[in-house]
């Protein structure tokens, strides 16, 4: 018997409208958990890198991680993984509300695409009946309408629907995959998905999944909903709002902007607004925050409320969670009105939050600076919030400019030219970033921006404070009950971090403390994408409740193999060197690993080059960031390693890489 996980997947090649039901190999499970996990190993099998995003050979996964659908408070994150048209590497997009443990019920952990569609399509999965039905009647609506139009046409309230918009249909690299609490934004999927002919993949599911241990996975998930309200009781002082509780709720029920509105940038990450918050704007945005919020909602079986409802006068009802309460009004210069009423629009139209306002100032200012002309913005209204939602309507449609900016600000300004690059100068791997421009490099961040490859909006943030508190003794308060860390080391190098003075950034934390810092962020970040863990309850607050310690005794009790921590980490080594491995065969190299140039403005080209250099060597990479034989057999990757000697990454003697294999392979 298969435990937490159901040990089937479902192939579905879209070319033939062929659909299997696939037994996966527990071994696998063993070596790579589950959702990112196993992705990883199959995208990495069955991909190579000769193929193009669009080509019918890219695979479009939607998997439940391994614990999704257990009563485990928080696990309900579906992991996409594709090959992102954006990027050019692997995307792993991850979703959050109903449709994982759904699919667990229906019988499945994975539900793999391939091959293309020859009309739009949608996929119908119920329990054992799973049928591919004509979607022509949904071709250009909405997400959140098209989910209801299916429920409607199947009878089945309960089913979860995972859909795409106009800008999936239309292979905005952008685009997003929505699915009613939750949507899988970044790397531009809902492209991959729109190429592959399928508007939506609604399941419903009514079976069981079996528990390892019953009695003491109950007794875990008990002690997990505990500690949440005791830290829900008890936030942690002197951070901000979002820092100092579990999940994201402060953004739907929290009203003080003044944090995010005044040390991120505005419109095309350029402009900060010191003094923008005082009381007038306060009170409008708490009117109109208290005026369309109908409800505060949460992800399947958790108790956080991240999300809200919201209803603008004249628009239907939507969901909105976390920043991208701000982006829209951000970029645009307005006021939260604006974002609450064109993130409506966003949302059926299937865009990413982050993204899509980026490339909309970014036009903008092009336009601004005479690199795109009138000409490019016939038909424009003259008024600021009309022509971002002009923008919009001609990205996701793809007509005049809006085709090339549909393509991201990477590849826009590379076909724009006449000095359109300088302006796409908050990407990261071709991707759009957080508008944040700060003062002084900050070692951590500048680790995990160059080696990211997650490519989420927070980085691979999270466990280990931002910055120290002022005082030791507020220090030394906040470490006293941390008992999250993996090593009583990290303790110490909090302690005597300072803000100012000898053991202050950029120089302390120390080379050496950063590569621990980073590799533990990272390590839980790619735990939870594999056993499907909102990042919220884990990986990205301080104190979560899910941590390294109690994690293998989930995983024991809940999937029936022996797990401890040493264990669990060599695991999530063992696939995150897979992406990796993935990325580096597409190309992936040291020349990508950097932050945007203008990210800090204090900038230290030698130690910049040291803490790469050391990271690499730590996580045993050798200088172009691939991973070494050797490391690759420690991980038990020899079948990576027999690869890249086969296409002269590596050579045969030793672990550097040939000039060749190491050129620049960027096409479009
Ligand atoms: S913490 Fe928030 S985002 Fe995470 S599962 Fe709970 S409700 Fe969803």
């Amino acid at each position: 018997m298969r435990y937490a996980e159901t040990g089937f997947n479902l192939e579905v090649d879209l070319t033939r409208g062929n659909i299997e039901r696939v037994e996966t190999d527990p071994r696998d499970t063993e070596l790579y958990l589950g959702g990112l996990g196993t992705n990883a190993k199959i995208l990495w099998e069955r991909v190579p890198p000769e193929v193009a995003p669009f080509s019918p050979d890219n695979l479009l996964i939607f998997s439940a991680g391994l614990l999704c659908g257990t009563p485990a408070t928080g696990c309900n994150r579906t992991i996409v993984s594709t090959i992102s048209p954006q990027t050019q590497l692997m995307a792993f997009s991850m979703m959050g509300g109903f449709w994982a443990p759904e699919l667990k019920y229906a019988g499945y952990d994975k539900v793999i695409l391939r091959g293309k569609s020859p009309n739009l399509v949608y996929l119908w999965i119920k329990d054992d009946k799973v049928e591919i039905r004509d979607a022509a009647h949904l071709r250009g609506k909405g997400t959140v309408e098209t989910a209801e139009l299916i429920r409607q046409e199947l009878g089945e309230p309960k089913a979860q629907v995972a859909a795409i918009g106009l800008a999936g249909e239309n292979r905005v690299y952008f685009a997003s995959i929505e699915q009613g609490r939750s949507s899988a934004s970044r790397g531009g999927i809902g492209a991959v998905m729109g190429d592959k002919g399928v508007k939506a993949i609604a399941v419903r599911g009514t079976k069981d999944i079996n528990i390892s241990q019953p009695e003491e996975y109950l007794g875990l998930c008990n002690e997990v909903l505990e500690y949440i309200k005791f830290r829900n009781e008890n936030p942690i002082p002197g951070v901000m709002p979002i820092l100092a509780g579990l999940g994201s709720p402060q953004e739907m029920a929290v009203h003080d902007e003044k944090w995010h509105t005044e040390n991120f940038m505005w419109g095309n990450s350029r402009t900060r607004r010191k003094d923008f918050w005082n009381d007038e704007v306060a009170k409008a945005w708490t009117e109109t925050m208290e005026t369309v919020r109908t409800r505060l909602i949460s992800c399947y079986n958790c108790p956080m409320k991240c999300g809200a409802t919201i209803s603008m006068p004249g628009l239907p009802t939507y969901m909105m969670k976390c920043f991208s309460k701000l982006t829209y009004t951000m970029a645009a210069m307005s006021d939260l009105d604006f974002g609450f009423k064109i993130a409506q629009r966003a949302t059926e139209y299937g865009v990413d939050g982050f993204s899509t306002p980026q490339v909309m100032a970014f036009a903008l200012e092009l336009l601004e600076n005479g690199i795109l002309k009138d000409e490019h913005f016939q038909g424009m209204p003259s008024d600021n919030e009309g022509r971002f939602y002009w923008l919009l309507d001609r990205i996701v449609r793809r007509e005049g400019i809006g085709d090339i900016l549909a393509n991201g600000t990477y590849w826009a300004a590379k076909e724009i030219g006449n000095g359109a690059e300088a302006y796409a100068h908050n990407n990261i791997k071709k991707h759009e970033q957080l508008p944040l421009k700060l003062s002084m490099l900050n070692p951590i961040y500048f680790l995990m921006y160059s080696t990211g490859e997650k490519i989420n909006i927070t980085q691979i943030e999270g466990q280990f404070p931002q910055a120290p508190w002022p005082t030791r003794e507020e220090r030394e308060a906040f470490v006293k009950d941390w008992f999250q860390v993996p090593d009583e080391k990290f303790k110490q190098y909090l302690l005597d971090w300072e803000l100012r003075g000898e053991n202050s950034i950029p120089f302390y934390p120390t080379v050496q403390m950063c590569c621990d810092i980073v590799d533990w962020q990272e390590r839980m970040h790619y735990i939870d994408d594999a056993l499907g863990m909102c990042s919220g309850l884990s990986s990205f607050p301080l104190k979560p409740p899910y941590h390294i310690h109690n994690y293998p005794k989930f995983i024991s009790a809940g999937a029936g193999f022996d797990m401890d921590e040493a264990k669990l980490t060599q695991a999530a080594r063992r696939y995150r060197t897979l992406v990796r491995a993935v990325n580096v065969r597409r190309g992936m190299r040291r020349k990508d690993e950097k932050p945007p140039e203008n990210h800090w403005k204090k900038r230290f080209p030698e130690l910049e080059k040291e803490l790469l250099d050391t990271y690499y060597k730590f996580k045993g990479w050798n200088d172009e960031g691939i991973p070494t034989k050797a490391s690759l057999h420690e991980l038990g990757l020899d079948y990576v390693a027999e690869d890249f000697v086969k296409r002269g990454i590596l050579t045969d003697s030793e672990d550097a890489p040939s000039k060749e294999a190491s050129a620049e392979k960027e096409k479009k």
